[in-house]
């Protein structure tokens, strides 16, 4: 071991040629005391190798068998040990040398990584929302009994996190959760027929992956996000509500029983919760612009309209009944909105997709990992069996 080494941390990256995840990286490049020590792709081998000659991690995992064999003979020449698959994942999630995991896949692939991660007690920094969405009554009491912190890097719950800090969490009212209400805001379903792929790639404030930009379109990724809300901070749905504000200045809000309201604003850029989440509880510096209230004017705030973006509406629905009900409503989702980025199904058949799917469910109560898995098969092939 080089030395000093025990001054830094040994971070590891699921999904590093993401868009959480080259954000993790440029965390790492500000902060000279933060080591990668494993990263994890799907397929993009260039931007893999490139990456293991910058921060020289020990472990690197494809997700692809194909993949792997060409970037290990691409790094041959550098120490890092190229794995591939669902091994290679959880190779990381347990690397002894690693203290923090972050999860910055897409999809349910990170439900088993994140559980052996908590088993081998490391901390987890949790992007991968559709995890705890489908997997929250395992994830959560199993971080509580290993005594694991589970660190949000989504940015509302990175504020509602952050408004809670010091604060005694059964005082908390109500969950104000705020969205930007996606790039058709105000128009009504008819409006919404004919929304091509470019037009839902086009996001008014945040730039993410493809999925998440198209969830943020339907208001689903809101939908997903109040049942990440529900699990990592033990609050009912009922108790957490939707505001939509189109500025994104305000990531989040947390009422107490007093009227009390904290919150926690800034520039919509997510490099704030990611580094928040690595450094918890210290507050390291950013450079950055910095929000002018007085370039900003005015905030404004609206209902969300639910009958016209049914998916979050969906979601409240998904979770009321629970079980392996928002598994569903979540891999109906991926499959939609996978379907409608290849231009095979409309903007709109996203919901009827999702709603066919729900209903044709016969819900399993407190699933396991293997019934989660099972759900998310059953429902893949009740939609491929469906003709578009
Ligand atoms: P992305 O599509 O940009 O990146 C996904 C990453 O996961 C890529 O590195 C890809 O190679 C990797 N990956 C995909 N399948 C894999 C597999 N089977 N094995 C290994 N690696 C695999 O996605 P993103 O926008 O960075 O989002 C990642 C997660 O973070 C999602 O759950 C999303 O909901 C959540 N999130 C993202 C943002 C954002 O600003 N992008 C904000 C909040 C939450
Ligand atoms: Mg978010």
């Amino acid at each position: 071991m080089i030395s000093g080494d025990f001054n830094m941390k040994k971070i590891g990256i699921l999904g590093s040629t993401g868009s959480i995840g080259t954000q993790t990286l440029d965390i790492v490049r500000n902060n000279e005391d933060l080591k990668v020590v494993a990263l994890a792709a799907g397929s993009s081998v260039a931007r893999m190798e490139s990456q293991i000659r910058e921060f020289a991690p020990s472990i690197a995992v494809m997700w692809s068998e194909e993949a792997a064999k060409e970037l290990s003979a691409r790094v041959a020449d550098t120490g890092t040990r190229v794995l591939c698959g669902m091994e290679g994942l959880l190779e990381i999630a347990v690397m002894e040398e690693m203290e923090v995991l972050v999860t910055a896949i897409v999809g349910m692939i990170g439900i088993r990584p994140t559980i052996a991660a908590i088993e081998a007690g490391k901390t987890i920094a949790l992007a991968n929302k559709e995890t705890l969405v489908t997997a929250g009554h395992i994830i959560m009491p199993l971080a509580a009994e290993k005594k694991v912190p589970i660190l949000p890097v989504d940015s509302e719950h990175s504020a509602i996190f952050q408004s809670m800090h010091g604060e005694n969490r059964e005082r908390v009212s109500k969950i104000l959760l705020t969205a930007s209400g996606g790039p058709f805001r105000g128009r009504k379903r008819e409006e919404l027929t004919e929304i091509t792929v470019e037009d839902a790639l086009k996001h008014p404030n945040w730039s993410m992956g493809r999925k998440i930009t198209v969830d943020s379109s339907t208001l689903v990724n809101k939908g997903l996000e109040v049942i990440e809300a529900k699990w990592l901070f033990g609050v009912e749905p009922d108790k957490i509500q939707v505001v939509v504000h189109p500025q994104s200045i305000i990531h989040s809000m947390v009422e107490y029983v007093d009227g009390g309201i904290m919150a926690q604003l800034g520039m919509p850029d997510m490099k704030l919760p990611i580094q928040y989440a690595l450094f918890y509880p210290d507050r390291r510096p950013m450079e950055g612009k910095r929000v002018d209230f007085f370039e900003l004017g005015s905030i404004t705030f609206e209902k969300p309209d639910m009958d016209t973006f049914r998916g979050l509406q969906m979601a409240y629905d998904a979770i009321a009944v629970g079980g392996s009900m928002p598994t569903v409503y979540n891999a109906a989702n991926e499959k939609a909105v996978a379907l409608f980025l290849d231009r095979k199904i409309k903007f709109l058949d996203i919901y009827d997709i999702i709603q066919g799917a729900m209903e044709n469910h016969k819900v399993i109560a407190n699933p396991s990992v293997e019934e989660i898995l099972q759900a998310e098969a059953a429902t893949y092939e009740y939609i491929s069996g469906r003709r578009f």
